[in-house]
């Protein structure tokens, strides 16, 4: 194990031994009230955590944090929650200085492509099945640094999408990393 992880691990037996408090069992998290159960969707940017800047109240929430806080890469996830609480909403979040606003779509398949070529050079199969993945990934760039418009349209995403209940109610948020505070897009 690397050094980074094993102090990560070793963190936890400080943790465990610091007065750990044991959360409600999932039978009674299952019986929250439809209308507060308000999933979270947002970036995996660790510069920003939503249970402190929304101060969210424990257990309640669930919060998927994927690259960009993509509304299509949390689906599956807002799915098994959806599935479990019946959502009453969901609050999309993203942010200022975003990861996914430095960068592109065709670099991250450049990236990734060479390396399904290296591989394919020992084992064309692999590096051929690899490829099909990396050009059928849906990678989500935010172009133009667009963050009010990337919201936008993943709420728009979400409030279509047809599997949910009806009336879930969908909310986008714009979250400025200068201020802490976050602005209402959508
Ligand atoms: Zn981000």
């Amino acid at each position: 194990m690397s050094d980074a992880i094993q102090s990560l691990v070793n963190n936890n037996q400080v943790y465990a031994s610091e007065g750990y408090a044991v959360p409600p069992p999932f039978s009674m998290v299952k019986t929250f009230p439809r209308n507060q159960v308000v999933a979270i969707v947002s970036c995996a940017d660790p510069r920003l955590s939503p249970e402190e800047f929304l101060k969210l109240p424990k257990y309640m929430h669930p919060i998927i944090n994927v690259a960009g806080g993509r509304a299509k890469n949390a689906l599956r996830s807002l799915l098994v929650y959806e599935h479990h609480f019946g959502l009453a909403g969901i609050v999309v979040v993203h942010h200022t200085d975003c990861g996914m606003t430095h960068v592109t779509d065709d670099a991250l398949c450049a990236t990734f492509g060479a390396r399904a070529r290296a591989l394919g050079e020992a084992n064309p199969e692999k590096g051929k099945n690899m490829q099909m993945e990396i050009d059928s990934m849906e990678w989500d760039e935010i172009t133009g640094r667009d963050v009010h418009a990337s919201v936008k349209s993943d709420v728009k995403y979400l409030r279509d999408y047809p599997l949910f209940s009806e009336g879930l109610k969908v909310v986008g948020l714009v979250f400025d990393l200068q201020t802490g505070r976050v602005e209402q897009v959508e």
